[in-house]
Formats: C-alpha cells, structure tokens, sequence
C-alpha cells in the first residue's frame, strides 16, 4: 500500500478496491449487493486487525493508521484475496449473538442454522427442560454450545466423525462457558443406534458414552443436526471458497445428498428416551420434501417407525423449507 494511503478510511478504500479486483466473494450476487458485502468485508477486517469496535472505527476514519497495523491488513487481505473464506481468515464466526472459532477443520456457521437453533431452544424451554440432546455432527460446535447456553439444564453430547472439529468445538465450549457437554468422537449414527441398542437390550445404557447419564435407558430426548447435504457429483461445483477450504466431511452427503437423512429416518422413534421427544434437522435448499418424506412414508407403510410423531417443516425469510423436525 503507498504510505500516503495510510489514514483508516483510505484504508477502508484500498481494502474494497482490492477484494473487488480479486472477485472476492459469490458470483451470485448483483453489483449492488457485492459492493455493499466487500464494505462490511473491509470493515471486518479493518475491526480484526485494529481490535476496535464500530463506533471507534468510525469516529477514527480520518486518523492515521499504524505501520504494524497496515502490515498485518496487507497480510489478511491478501489472505483473502486468494479466496480464503472471510471467517477463516479473522478465525470467528458470529452465531445466535455469539462469537465462535473457526478454522478450515471445521464448517463455518450458517444463518439458516440460527432457525434450527430456535426451534429446539424454544422446544426444549416448553417441553423438557432438562432434556439429553445429541448434536450430529457438531463442526465447531455452534448448536451444542448455542442449546446447552440457552437451555442451561441440558445435557448435550457433541458428537463428530473429526477430531479436528471436536478439538475446536471444545474450544469454543470453554470460551463460552459451556457446562453441560460431553464430546464423542464417532460416527453420530452408529452411536445412536448403539446407545439405542444398549438400552433396549435392557443393559441400562449400554457401554457407551450416555451410560449413567439419563439414569434409567440410556437414550436421549432431543436430535439437533445439520449434517452433510450435498449430493457427491454437486461438490464440485460449489463456489470455490467452500470447495476449497470447507471439509468435504462436513459438505458431501452421499449420491442423492439424502444419506445422513434416510440414516436418522431409519433409528426409528426407539431411538428417544420415553416421554416428550424430538429431531431437528437441517436441510439443503430444495430437499425438505423429500426428507419429510423419508420420515412420514414409514408410517403409512407396515412397519411404521415413527408412530404418533408428527413432522413439520421451518422455512426461512425465503420461504425456502430449512428445518425439518
Ligand atoms: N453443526 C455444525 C454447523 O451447523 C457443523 C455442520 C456440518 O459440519 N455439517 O455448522
């Protein structure tokens, strides 16, 4: 940058002009929308490097910035030129008033899932208050953390096939004060249907990790996840921020992208603890149907798993189907 660009607004500028020469961000976006999402980008930056709150970056636009601190903006707009994704580059992701940590070994955090979260806090809040949650597929543990905060007398198991997620999921459980959670490193399906097989073989819990939680079987109340959605053959032609950066683990859902999907409709209801229950899933743009389905055609057939449950499903501002729970 020329040192007679120094001051914090022609910064500002200077950041703007060069995301917008790299083609920084999605390509869906109109000329409007992307000029307007490069400014908040700069401003982001410009907060991360200087530490500063809005209203000092503001009323400092016109002061000089220092060296050290125009280096380092250098350092993370380039990082950013080259496409790496916004919250990867500043390591924090904003999610239902809180801010979480995020690196490539973990998804970063999507508005949508700020519905799945309220839905099941508000659930929970009603229903069972003091209700064992399992979080499929945790990432950075954005919906463990957020339901075990909002809903205090939960308790919550993080489950994830990646240690490297787990490691930043538990991170942001310390940061923010989490109490009630347990980590489990496997595959969410196969340990639900562990923990359902142990219980209904009468061992009480069963060997694993919900043993002597719930005190009587050792299933729990609540499924929260947003899992995987995206068919296999679709992955290449995600935007290239997501492609390359996010983890494809956290990203391919199999052939039709429905595999996690017609895994939970298969645990049947026997997989919930007596008394109030209920699964909250995200889905992809365009798959509520066909994942109600999934649920709801199994109780018109002759073994009905989900017997008296009933399914809806939540759209977002969009009216897009995200949540089907
Ligand atoms: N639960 C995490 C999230 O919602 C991770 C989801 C995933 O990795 N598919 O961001």
């Amino acid at each position: 940058m020329d040192t007679f660009t120094t001051t914090v607004g022609s910064t500002m500028k200077w950041i703007v002009t060069e995301l917008a020469r790299a083609r920084v961000g999605s390509q869906w976006l109109t000329d409007t929308e992307r000029d307007h999402a490069l400014r908040g980008e700069a401003e982001a930056l410009l907060l991360w490097v200087t530490g500063w709150s809005s209203a000092r970056l503001v009323s400092s636009l016109g002061e000089e910035l220092a060296q050290p601190l125009v280096s380092q903006l250098e350092e993370v707009v380039a990082q950013r030129c080259q496409g790496m994704p916004l919250q990867y580059v500043t390591g924090q992701a904003a999610f239902y008033g809180r801010l979480f940590a995020v690196r490539p070994g973990c998804l970063i955090p999507r508005p949508e899932s700020e519905i799945l979260a309220d839905l099941a806090v508000d659930w929970i809040s009603r229903h069972r208050p003091r209700a064992i949650v399992a979080d499929v597929g945790t990432g950075s543990g954005i919906l463990a953390v957020t339901v075990q905060l909002e809903c205090p007398q939960t308790s919550v198991y993080a489950i994830d096939l990646s240690e490297d997620a787990l490691a930043i999921a538990r991170d942001n459980a310390e940061r923010l004060g989490t109490l009630n959670l347990h980590w489990v490193h496997d595959d969410g399906l196969r340990w639900l249907r562990a923990a359902q097989a142990g219980a209904d073989a009468g061992q009480g819990a069963g060997r694993d990790a919900t043993a002597g939680i719930t005190g009587t079987t050792g299933k729990i109340n609540v499924i929260v996840s947003n899992p995987p959605y995206i068919p296999s053959a679709d992955v290449e032609q995600l935007d290239e921020e997501v492609r390359l950066y996010e983890p494809i683990l956290a990203l391919d859902g199999g052939e039709d992208g429905l595999d996690l999907y017609r895994g939970f409709s298969q645990l049947g209801d026997t997989v919930f603890a007596h008394g109030p229950a209920a699964l909250f899933l995200e889905v992809g743009a365009g798959q509520a149907q066909d994942v109600l389905r999934l649920f709801t055609q199994g109780q018109i057939e002759t073994v009905n798993l989900w017997p008296r449950w009933h399914f809806a499903v939540q759209a977002d501002l969009r009216g897009l189907g995200r949540i089907v729970w």
